[in-house]
C-alpha cells in the first residue's frame, strides 16, 4: 500500500505512482462513485454513459440536467471509514493526479462537449487541509487559467480551516462536507479520523455564514450526504438530523446513500441496508423540502422503532394516521390540504387552486388532467358531482380499511411505486 503521504512527499508527484493517465482515471473514477452528492436530484447516480464511468448524468440545482465530471484527485487516504472504498487499510490501486493534469483533461472534454461541469473530490492524502489546497488549486486553475465559469462542486474535506473554506466558497458554485451519521455516536462507529462537530458541522456553519454575509456566494448551495443503515442509527436518527441542516444550517440538499458492505472492511458483517430504505428517505425529505412539511409531521410516517414504512411511501402513511384530515372537498380546500393528499403533488394542487378560480372539478377525468395520480387520491378526497362508483372509492370504509392494513403492514396494492425517482407523493 501506498504511504498516505506520499502525495506531499514525492517530489514529482504523482506521475510516478501509477504512470499512464487512463489507468488512473479508471482507478479515480471508479472511487468516486461512491458519492450521490455531486448530482442525482434525489437518485443514486445514474449508470455511467462512459465506459470510463468518469462521467455522469447529474440533475443540476436550477432543475437543469448536465452531464458531470466526477473523479478523485487521489483515492490515497489516512482515514478508516469502514463504508468507504478508499479507507487506508484496504489493499486497492492507488492513484493520483496532479491538480494540473486534473484541469486539463476536464476542459479537454468540456471543450469536445462531452460535460458541462465538473465534481471533485479527495482522499485525504497527508492532511486534509494540504488536500483541500490541491483541490482548490485545481478549480482556481479551472477559473482562472481557463476561464471557466460552469458549475463546480467542490467537496469540502473534514478538518479543513476556515481559510481553505472561504477560498473554496469564492471558487464554487456548490460545496458540501458529508455528514455520514446522524450523532457522533453513529460516527465514531464508522470512522476513528472524524470528528462530527469541529470536523464537519463547523466548516457547514462557516459555509453558512459566509453565504449570510455575501448573499451571492456558492450560487447552487452547500448539500451534504449520510450513508445509510452502516452505524445502526434508525430513520428517526436520520430525519431529525436532515431537519436540524436544513432548519439550522440553511443546507440546500441532503443526500443519502445506502450502505454496502465493504470486503475487508470492518463493517463487512454488517450487512447492505434496504436500496428501498434509501428511497424513502428521499421520499420523506422531499415533504421536508419541496411539501414543506414540518418535522413533526414526517414524523408521522415513522414507526415505533424509528423506521420508515418500507411498503408504502411516507406520505400515505402520515395521512392514513390522521384519518380526521379526510376526504378532503377538492372544491374547498387550501394549497395545503390539497398537498396533504396522496397522488396529489405542487403541480396538482396548483393545477387544481387555478382551475377552481374558472370552475369546479367534477370528475375524475378533469383531476387526470390536472396530474393527479386519482386513484392514490380517490380514498382521501370528495367533489360534488362523484359518481356511486367514484362515491364507493372514496370515504371512510375504504380510507379505514387502508388504514389497518396500513397499521398491519400488509400491501395496499393500488399504490404502485417504482424505487428510482421521488416524483408526486
Ligand atoms: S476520509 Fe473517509 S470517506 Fe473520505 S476518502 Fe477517506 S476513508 Fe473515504
Amino acid at each position: 500500500m501506498l504511504p498516505a503521504n506520499l502525495l506531499d512527499s514525492h517530489p514529482n508527484g504523482c506521475a510516478t505512482i501509477m504512470p499512464v493517465m487512463d489507468d488512473r482515471l479508471k482507478t479515480l473514477a471508479a472511487a468516486a462513485q461512491f458519492d450521490v452528492c455531486g448530482c442525482g436530484g434525489g437518485m443514486r447516480p445514474r449508470a455511467a454513459i462512459d465506459p470510463t464511468r468518469f462521467i455522469h448524468k447529474a440533475a443540476l440545482p436550477d432543475g437543469g440536467c448536465a452531464s458531470l465530471f466526477k473523479a478523485l484527485l487521489t483515492n490515497v487516504c489516512v482515514n478508516d471509514c469502514a463504508y468507504c472504498i478508499n479507507q487506508k487499510s484496504l489493499d486497492i490501486p492507488r492513484a493520483a493526479f496532479q491538480p494540473e493534469e486534473l484541469a486539463r483533461m476536464f476542459m479537454e472534454l468540456y471543450q469536445k462537449r462531452m460535460v458541462q461541469g465538473i465534481f471533485l473530490s479527495s482522499g485525504i492524502a497527508g492532511s486534509a487541509v494540504s488536500t483541500q489546497t490541491r483541490l482548490i488549486e485545481t478549480v482556481e486553475i479551472l477559473r482562472r487559467r481557463y476561464k471557466f465559469g460552469g458549475y463546480v462542486h467542490l467537496k469540502l474535506l473534514p478538518g479543513v480551516g476556515a481559510d481553505c473554506v472561504e477560498t473554496a466558497c469564492r471558487l464554487a458554485s456548490r460545496v458540501s462536507v458529508n455528514i455520514e451519521a446522524p450523532t457522533a455516536r453513529h460516527l465514531a462507529r464508522l470512522s476513528s479520523g472524524k470528528n462530527l462537530y469541529e470536523g464537519i458541522l463547523e466548516p457547514m456553519r462557516q459555509v453558512q455564514s459566509l453565504q449570510l454575509r455575501s448573499p451571492g456566494l456558492v450560487p447552487s448551495g452547500q448539500t451534504t450526504q449520510f450513508v445509510v443503515g452502516a452505524a445502526g442509527e434508525c430513520d428517526r436518527d436520520i430525519l431529525d438530523a436532515t431537519g436540524a441542516l436544513y432548519h439550522d444550517m440553511h443546507l440546500r440538499r441532503v443526500y443519502f446513500s445506502a450502505y454496502k458492505p465493504i470486503d475487508g472492511s470492518r463493517l463487512s458483517g454488517v450487512g447492505a441496508a434496504s436500496p428501498w430504505r434509501e428511497h424513502r428517505l428521499y421520499q420523506a425529505d422531499w415533504l421536508l423540502r419541496i411539501y414543506r412539511f414540518s418535522h413533526g409531521e414526517v414524523s408521522l410516517a415513522l414507526d415505533d422503532g424509528g423506521y420508515l414504512n418500507l411498503k408504502h411511501n411516507p406520505k400515505l402513511v402520515i395521512a392514513a394516521r390522521q384519518p380526521w384530515l379526510y376526504p378532503v372537498d377538492i372544491n374547498r380546500a387550501s394549497y395545503e390540504e390539497l398537498l396533504r393528499v396522496p397522488g396529489i403533488g405542487p403541480t396538482a394542487a396548483r393545477r387544481i387552486t387555478q382551475m377552481r378560480q374558472i370552475h369546479d372539478v367534477t370528475s375524475v377525468e378533469q383531476l387526470q388532467k390536472l396530474r393527479v395520480r386519482w386513484r392514490a387520491a380517490m380514498p382521501f378526497i370528495w367533489f360534488r358531482g362523484m359518481s356511486d362508483g367514484e362515491k364507493q372509492l372514496c370515504m371512510a370504509p375504504l380510507f379505514a380499511d387502508e388504514f389497518s392494513r396500513l397499521e398491519s403492514g400488509s400491501t395496499l396494492g393500488r399504490v404502485v411505486e417504482r424505487p428510482s425517482g421521488v416524483g408526486a407523493l
